[in-house]
């Protein structure tokens, strides 16, 4: 059974790129009928931000991603936080230190530090492993005897233990997206596993986990391809079969170049987080929830950086994901952000969601509109939302329904009012008023008509007519409004046009 897990650290909010590595994730385990497991890597206390796991579970449920096993729910590898599974770590330490896969080492801090120092000074990057791991300048147990390691431990010293990577071999790796890749393991460094504060660092408790937890496949974000390496050593080295493994591509800032930073959507103007978050310091970053975002509309876009569907097609709901979803036809390459993309899908989105359901939101966010009918702002809604991209806009769109112009744009004026206005107008509020029956019909066969009977220019009578009942030349249907406002405020409008 096809088993994967998000696993990320509560070290901040929760990027975009974190939610496209969490939807993959997820569209990957619905396809084949398996299980999206939420892991919390939270070994590293220093890095641990309050607040964060509840912010990745809120952003995660906003989407519309639900997890089959997590923190509170379904535990039946749990738990699911590592900090509640630290005592389990060491016993498989202790395991690589017995076979000769792991071993102490005592270095100092000013140790290491003088080591890469003196690297340096001869144009080499140091690497602790087998270029100088048995050298005797570092304190680790392949130098020390067994007392001596003993004693230092008794004592209390601080270690940490080293994985030993192998040297002068070539390993073989896969990457379900890369395909093949050859790495030189004399290039790796013996990277830490445990400290002696009893706590396991992220590789480890990685593996472990992945292995305790069934997990089949690790879908990733690309900046962990070069742990990949020793994490394959790892498997190895406890005998254990190592799940397949695919990492996504980068996704680019705007501009194509670069990486997309945490920072870039506050400089640049969009949000890059999927709710709102307030920092320690008290710094709001915007969130696409916040901005207005439909969830549809962001997983759609997240879908489209990194993987496509091999067609033109590019409008998905979660369901069509699922079922189309394929790690075969995701890229390598990087994946540009693209925001106007992002918003052309919310107008797609917009257009989807009933008028009642967006007249709802539209009367929330205004107060202007509290004692009006909601039916009629629903109505209002279905004329305009084909001009909006956000609920925001409709305001703009739509003023006119609510509340009679209090002035008239200058620019607009200048078209519309020539000589001869007020006396079309005085005849436009005749037929309205004749108008008997008050249908969008009724008013276009009366207006229009006597337009065409009398010969009179089309924009000599529309134009006048759009400014008095908008206050400017934009808008939907002139008839459309007129119906909507209903008689009587029509011809209060007209009038004060003309006034
Ligand atoms: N805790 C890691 C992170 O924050 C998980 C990486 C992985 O999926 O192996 O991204």
């Amino acid at each position: 059974k096809v088993r994967v897990r998000f696993a990320p650290s509560p070290t901040g909010p929760l990027h975009i790129g974190g939610v496209r590595t969490a939807l993959f994730n997820y569209l990957f385990a619905k396809k084949h009928g398996g299980d999206f497991v939420l892991r919390i890597e939270d070994t590293d206390q220093n890095r641990y931000v309050e607040g964060a796991e509840e912010y990745i579970v809120k952003s995660l449920d906003w989407c519309g991603i639900s997890f089959d096993e997590g923190p509170d729910k379904n535990e039946k590898f749990g738990p699911y936080r590592q900090s509640e599974r630290k005592d389990l770590y060491k016993q498989y330490a202790d395991e690589l230190i017995a076979n000769g896969k792991a071993y102490y080492a005592f270095d100092t801090a000013e140790q290491l530090d003088a080591e890469r120092k003196g690297h340096e000074a001869e144009g080499k990057t140091f690497i602790y492993n087998w270029h100088n791991r048995e050298k005797g300048r570092l304190v680790n147990s392949l130098v020390l005897t067994e007392a001596e390691t003993k004693a230092k431990i008794d004592a209390g010293e601080h270690y940490v233990v080293r994985f030993k990577s192998p040297q002068d071999e070539t390993l073989h790796l896969t990457d379900i997206i890369r395909g093949n890749i050859k790495i030189d393991t004399n290039v790796l460094d013996d990277k830490i596993l445990f400290k002696s504060d009893g706590m396991p660092t992220y590789h480890l408790a990685n593996i472990v986990d992945d292995h305790l937890m069934e997990i089949t496949h690790v879908i990733r974000g690309e900046e962990w391809l070069p742990s990949l390496a020793l994490h394959k050593l790892l498997y190895d080295a406890f005998g254990w079969e190592a799940p397949e493994f695919a990492h996504l591509p980068l996704i680019l800032k705007p501009t194509g170049k670069g990486k997309l930073s945490k920072r870039d959507g506050d400089k640049m103007g969009f949000p890059v987080f999927p709710l709102e978050y307030t920092a320690a310091d008290g710094t709001v970053s915007r969130g696409y929830k916040e901005d207005g975002y439909f969830p549809e509309a962001v997983v759609n876009f997240l879908a489209f950086l990194g993987w496509n569907p091999g067609t033109e097609q590019e409008i998905f709901s979660l369901e069509q994901l699922i079922t189309d979803f394929d790690l075969a036809r995701v890229n390598k390459a990087g994946a540009r952000f693209d925001p106007d993309k992002t918003k052309w899908f919310n107008h797609h989105y917009m257009q989807q969601q009933l008028d009642l359901d967006l007249a709802e939101q539209f009367k929330a966010s205004k107060p202007e509109l509290a004692d009006i009918d909601i039916n009629y702002i629903a109505l209002c809604v279905g004329l305009i939302k084909e001009r909006a991209t956000f609920i925001s806009d409709f305001w703009n769109l739509s003023h006119f329904f609510f509340t009679a112009p209090t002035s008239y744009d200058e620019k607009a004026s200048k078209k519309a009012i020539k000589e001869g206005t007020a006396e079309i107008m005085t005849k436009v509020i005749e037929l309205v008023n004749a108008t008997e029956d008050f249908t969008v019909e009724n008013l276009q066969t009366n207006i229009k008509g006597w337009i065409t009977d009398n010969e009179i220019g089309f924009g000599k009578v529309m134009m006048p007519l759009r400014l008095a009942l908008v206050g400017a030349l934009q808008g939907p249907d002139v008839f459309d409004i007129m119906f909507m406002i209903g008689k009587a405020e029509t011809v209060k409008r007209i009038e004060q046009l003309i006034a």
